[in-house]
């Protein structure tokens, strides 16, 4: 039975057994124990000295990065605070140009974007329809059509669990890599509370990603605002990927892997048509997860409910009734299917809940 406890504090919310998977982009059933839902970030302290944290805690945002392989057992803490402020800590390059700009975690991604687009801020645009909130984008440190969030982050505020304290580091202190953070690295130590972003006032468009420049072409747009930019974003996105609120998926399943560049080139002289990028360090070479896996023939194959999209191989969908442990022996079987024929080896891009990679 599903009971809300109303608590003293009005800024603070717990709901015992709370049903999560109807949270979730993947919309398998998953339970916690406890919910709490936390308005204003000065609560927190309060919340994390309570003795239900002994059961464990798992920082909940938009539920879009996550697969729940089972019930957890502890509490998913979730940040509803979603307040948007220019220039918060006085910041600034001093040209008039640049512009910080501080979001609450609870806030919604895509909600964020359009807000700043709508204050006439470019930076995000690259960035549009990524669902999901402002406090988990750091996590993964997301990235789309060219452009990963690390570039335009100032700050980001946290509540360090190790230290008990409220920081707030510096983007460089924050481990930034692809699909990855110290964040992500540590987890259950931080929970994050806002993010504070440099943009500009004066364009800074990032048209280089294949596709995008074609989609502007389309639209008749030679010379396109960052508003603009962000309208074909959504294009794209909308043709290509499932919408979650009608087939359960959580985005590109699978991380690109990196490789040696030797192992790169090993691969490249079988497979020519084999996609293969910098991965911004020497002597590594970032490959396409989907190539590999729609080579392998996995693309729009199903196991009852659980499945791979039929328009593109990266993503893992529930089609109903799939549960995630269903979901995850899926990603297994690709996994070790891609390993065998390729030799090399994918590593999931959500958070798995109940089970180990
Ligand atoms: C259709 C679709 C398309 C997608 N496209 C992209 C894409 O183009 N690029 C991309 O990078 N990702 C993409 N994703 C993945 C996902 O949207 C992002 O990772 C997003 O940032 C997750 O946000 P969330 O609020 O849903 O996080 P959740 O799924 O709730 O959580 C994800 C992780 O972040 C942690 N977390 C959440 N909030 C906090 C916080 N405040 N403090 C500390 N930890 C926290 C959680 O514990 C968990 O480990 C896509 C997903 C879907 C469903």
């Amino acid at each position: 039975m599903s009971a809300a406890a109303i608590d003293a504090d009005p800024a603070v919310r717990w709901t015992r057994d709370a049903d999560l998977g109807a949270r979730t982009s993947f919309r398998v059933p998953a339970r916690a124990a406890w919910l709490v839902e936390v308005a204003d970030a000065d609560a927190l302290p309060g919340v994390l000295a309570d003795p239900r944290m002994d059961d464990g805690l798992l920082v909940f945002g938009g539920g879009s990065n996550l697969l729940f392989a089972g019930d957890f057992g502890g509490v998913a803490l979730a940040l509803t605070g979603d307040a948007v402020a220019l220039n918060a800590h006085g910041d600034s390059d001093g040209d008039g140009e640049t512009v910080i700009v501080r979001a609450e975690a609870g806030r919604g991604w895509h909600d964020f974007v359009l807000h700043t687009l709508a204050m006439g801020l470019s930076g995000l645009e690259n960035l549009s329809l990524i669902p999901g909130t402002v406090g988990a984008a750091p996590i993964q440190n997301i990235g789309a059509y060219g452009v990963e969030l690390d570039r335009r982050v100032h700050a980001v505020e946290a509540w360090d669990r190790e230290r008990g304290a409220a920081v707030r580091l510096a983007a460089a202190d924050c481990g930034f890599a692809y699909r990855d953070s110290r964040f992500k690295r540590e987890p259950g130590r931080w929970v994050v509370t806002a993010v504070e972003f440099m943009l500009s006032r004066t364009s800074q468009l990032e048209l280089g990603y294949a596709g995008l420049g074609a989609e502007l072409a389309a639209m008749g747009l030679t010379a396109p605002t960052p508003a603009q930019v962000s309208d074909a974003v959504c294009r794209i996105r909308r043709r290509k990927l499932p919408d979650p609120a009608l087939l359960g998926n959580a985005g590109s399943f699978f991380k690109n892997p990196i490789v040696s560049s030797a192992q790169a080139d090993a691969l490249l002289s079988g497979h020519p048509g084999l996609p293969c990028f910098d991965a911004g360090s020497p002597g590594m070479r970032k490959l396409s997860a989907a190539w590999l896996i729609e080579a392998a023939g996995w693309k729009g194959h199903r196991d009852g409910d659980a499945g791979v999209a039929p328009g593109h191989a990266l993503v893992l969908v529930n089609h109903g009734d799939a549960s995630g442990a269903e979901l995850l022996a899926l990603a297994r079987r690709i996994a070790a299917s891609v390993q065998a024929r390729f030799g090399v080896a994918l590593e999931p891009e959500p958070r798995i809940i109940g089970a180990h990679w």
